[in-house]
Order: structure tokens, then sequence, then C-alpha cells
């Protein structure tokens, strides 16, 4: 197939994930809707993948991992609010197609992914993206930020907004620890296959949670998270 009928096939798939699969359902925010039209899926899905890229549905990229669902990565950006002057903390790069999403609503955007494998796949993606507010980390994302990383970090070492892209027993406490007050943290929480998607506002050092809805996510493996 040719260069010209794989944008064209693209583009009609992207038209059918933004009107039937976002704005079908309770996606609004035009913000996140623009960006969701602007960002290439098909450069984060894996060849084989390539015809399912904007398909309502997770699709493996390795190591076990996957990208998650469109609505969900709409769903989740929607729900936390990130506006030009926030710094957001990202756990779980996988395929860099989130990290993307985020990078072109955020100030700054800090992505610790696990596997190394995937985490310079993203990079290599969101270098050719032209995307240059990105930090990435390789390591154990539910004991947050590394502060000794050669990366830095927000200036008063505190996120404006945190986002868990697998799921997680409870919301990491070094997590709580480097959310600013007042500030946003979305992510799935359970120790089942099914979880719920939950956004939190930290309020005096606390969490207070709400449930949005259903989902299913891989699990965060780590410190704070599951053990394997
Ligand atoms: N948002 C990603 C995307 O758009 O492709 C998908 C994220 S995938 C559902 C979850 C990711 O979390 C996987 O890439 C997995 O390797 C990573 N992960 C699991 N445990 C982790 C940990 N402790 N620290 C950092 N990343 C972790």
């Amino acid at each position: 197939m040719c260069g010209q009928e794989n944008e064209n096939r693209f583009a009609r798939a992207k038209e059918r994930m933004l009107t039937r699969h976002l704005q079908g359902r309770d996606i609004t925010d035009p913000g996140v809707l623009k960006v969701m039209v602007e960002i290439p899926r098909e450069e984060f899905v894996p060849e084989v993948y390539l015809s399912q890229a904007y398909s309502d549905g997770p699709l493996p990229i390795g190591m076990g991992q996957t990208i998650s669902q469109p609505y969900i990565v709409a769903l989740m950006t929607q729900e936390l609010q990130v506006n030009c002057d926030c710094e957001v903390l990202e756990i779980g790069t996988g395929s860099g197609y989130q990290t993307a999403v985020l990078s072109r609503l955020a100030k700054k955007v800090y992505t610790i992914e696990k596997f190394s494998q995937l985490s310079e796949s993203a990079q290599a993606v969101l270098s050719r993206l032209g995307v240059s507010n990105v930090a990435f980390c390789i390591g154990d994302g539910s004991c947050a930020w590394p502060e000794s990383s050669a990366c830095g970090g927000p200036q008063s070492g505190c996120f404006d907004r945190i986002m868990i892209t697998a799921a997680v027993p409870k919301i990491p406490e070094p997590l709580v620890g480097q959310l600013a007050e007042g500030g946003l943290i979305v992510g799935p929480v359970g120790c089942g296959t099914v979880q719920e998607l939950v956004v939190g506002r930290k309020r005096e050092q606390k969490i207070v949670e709400t449930v949005i809805c259903s989902c299913r996510f891989v699990k965060l493996i780590g410190k704070w998270g599951f053990k394997e």
C-alpha cells in the first residue's frame, strides 16, 4: 500500500476515533480532543498492529505491556485537568503515546518506565516527533521521581499532576509525597483484573479520591505496586 493510501486510511480511522469513541462518549474537553487528533498514534504502535492503530482497544507493545485504548488515554487526560503551567509526573511510559498527549498540554512531563527497551523506544519516537519538554527515567516509578536524577525535577520538588498508567493496590505513598497541595492524581486502583479508575486531589497531605469508572490495566510492578 502506498504512502498516500496509508495516510488516507489513518485519517479516516482517526476521524472515527474522534467522533465515535471520544466525542461519542464523554470526552468533551476541547484541548484534549485537539491533542488526540494531533498525535499520530500509528507512530507508537508496532508495525504488525498498524491497521488497528485507532481502534478502541489496548494493543501489545512488547515486554508483556500494552498501549492503552484511546478512550482511556483521553479520559485520564481530561480528568487530570492539565494546563500549560503544570509539571506532570507520569508513571509507566510504555509506548510514549500518553506521554506525547500530556506533553502537548503541560509545561513539562517527567516520565518513568520500568523497562529500558520501552523507554528507549518511546524516547526515539518522541524525538522524531520533535517533542522536547519530556524528561525520561528508567526505574521503579512506584518510588516516585528520583531526587538524584540527572534529569533534575520540578523546582519545588512537587508535581502539579501525577498520572499512573498501570494498576496499583493503592496510591503509592511516595507519589502522594511528590504531589503538590491541591494537585491531582489519576490512575487505576485495585487488586483484581478489573480496577477502579480513581482521580484524587491532595488536601492537607491526604488524597481525597473519587471513582470515575471501572477499567482494566496491566499491573505496576514495584516496591509500592505489586510483587510481580
Ligand atoms: N501509557 C502507556 C502508553 O501510552 O503506551 C501505556 C502504559 S502500560 C498500560 C503500563 C506501563 O507501566 C508499562 O509500560 C509497564 O512496563 C510500566 N510499569 C510497570 N511497572 C512499573 C514501575 N514500577 N515503574 C515504572 N513503570 C512501570
